[in-house]
């Protein structure tokens, strides 16, 4: 096991580096236009392909990093530079990571691959589990999957929203219910190839913040996929699905809402996003305060305003050295006894709200306008405390694990 360290190694620093860059000669220099444009940012996305900061290998390097700071570190440096293009360059993670972790070693080798594509033909996927009607309340999702046994089909069925990528990803792994008595426990992961008949992309959303990042719903209607399109396998599912069952029968934890849980080790990983923008507010606002001269003087010569600037570098700080424990330890498969995920993914993400709004506030008028960069960076801070989990939930997982009471 690797000892918790706040020092990134020599190697750390040197791939940090190479990220910041990128962020900031190729990301932020492109993030207004995207996020007027509203739409994926392929060329970035293909040029981050070309340098290797889009694929499986530099993914899988850092998210086996035994120090456990290799993915906060590589988040913290891309959405530094742009919270909506870093998202669509990092989404097809969040698919792959399903699949790395749920997959045989056949998935993985069949389907990441087809998740990135190659620096000529780039990729994207997506992974789908947000319903209309089951958003924090996983357990109320509604997309069946039925096992057609004569020809070792899934038949899939269902509406799924909000999915990052959704519609135009090449792979979508999408989360359904096999076994409706089990509650999130009678849930499995499907792979839906490309071009899979009867998947299509729903709604496209217009959104508030990280507008670059491609946000819609997707119909799954009949959708038919291989047997062995299910994560994991099927002889794996059913020894799951009969101890969920004998535990439903002994009258243990029947029903437990998956929001909770499921996402705890993935968790720190947006609380790292949310450090990479509420940082890059905070650089702008610094600069800014000490270069805006009113009444004579820069404007950080006040207390009021130069106290803001040491509260939202603490804060920064503080949320960074949570993101990087709880990554730390779910990379050494330290048990979360405080929720220790959910609170770096908590307080990073209120971090982030707060620290861009007064990074708004210290621009004065200029940061109201999309003259510059806090503006668009306060907006795209605001999802940091919905997605992955909203903060209430965070809190939900905080107090039960703290107290051991199912809370409501
Ligand atoms: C831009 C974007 C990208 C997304 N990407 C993906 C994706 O790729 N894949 C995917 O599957 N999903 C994705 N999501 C969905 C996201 O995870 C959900 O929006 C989120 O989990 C919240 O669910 P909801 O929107 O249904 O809110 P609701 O669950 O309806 O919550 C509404 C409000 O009620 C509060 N609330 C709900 N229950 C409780 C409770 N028990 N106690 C206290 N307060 C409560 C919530 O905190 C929130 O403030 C994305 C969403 C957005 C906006």
């Amino acid at each position: 096991m690797a000892e918790f360290t706040m020092e990134l190694n020599d190697e750390q620093k040197e791939v940090r580096d190479w990220l910041h860059g990128f962020a900031a000669d190729v990301i932020r220099p492109a993030a207004a236009e995207w996020d007027e444009r509203e739409e994926t940012p392929w060329p970035v996305i293909q040029e981050a392909a070309k340098v290797g900061i889009y694929s499986l290998d530099f993914y899988a390097q850092q998210y086996f990093d035994p120090t456990g700071l290799g993915i906060p570190m590589a988040m913290e440096e891309l959405f530094w530079g742009d919270a909506g293009i870093a998202l669509s360059i990092v989404g097809t993670g969040l698919a792959a990571v399903g699949v790395l972790a749920n997959g045989t070693e056949e998935q993985i080798g069949t389907w990441i691959p087809q998740m990135y594509g190659d620096a000529s033909d780039v990729k994207v996927a997506a992974f789908c589990s947000s319903e209309p009607d089951a958003g924090s309340d996983v357990a109320s999702m509604r997309t069946r999957a039925v096992y057609d046994e004569a020809k070792d089909e899934w038949v899939i069925n269902g509406t799924k929203t909000w999915a990052t990528n959704g519609g135009i990803a090449n792979v979508h792994v999408v989360v359904a219910v096999v076994d409706a008595e089990l509650g999130s426990k009678g849930h499995a992961s499907f792979i839906i190839p490309p071009g899979t008949e009867g998947l299509s992309q729903g709604q496209k959303f217009k959104k508030h913040g990280i507008r670059a990042s491609h946000t819609a719903e997707v119909i799954l209607d009949s959708v038919r996929v291989p047997g062995s399109c299910l994560l994991g396998g099927k002889e794996k599912l059913d020894e799951r699905l009969a101890r969920a069952r004998e535990k439903a029968r002994q009258g243990g934890e029947r029903v437990k809402n998956a929001a909770m849980a499921t996402f705890e080790a993935s968790r720190p990983a947006v609380g790292a996003m949310a450090v990479g923008t509420a940082r890059a507010a905070y650089e702008v606002a610094l600069d800014y305060a000490k270069t805006r001269e009113q009444f004579g003087r820069p404007i950080i010569d006040n207390q009021g305003v130069a106290f803001q600037l040491a509260d939202m570098r603490t804060s920064i700080d503080a949320a960074r050295l949570l993101v990087w424990r709880a990554s730390w330890m779910a990379v050494n498969g330290k048990p979360f006894t405080a929720a220790e995920g959910s609170m770096s993914k908590l307080f990073a993400s209120e971090t982030a709200k707060k620290v861009t709004a007064q990074a708004v506030q210290i621009l004065g008028g200029n940061g109201y306008t999309r003259e510059y960069p806090v503006e668009r960076m306060h907006r795209d801070a605001a999802i940091y405390t919905i997605f992955e989990g909203t903060s209430e939930i965070q809190r939900l997982v905080i107090a039960r694990t703290l107290s051991g009471m199912t809370i409501r």
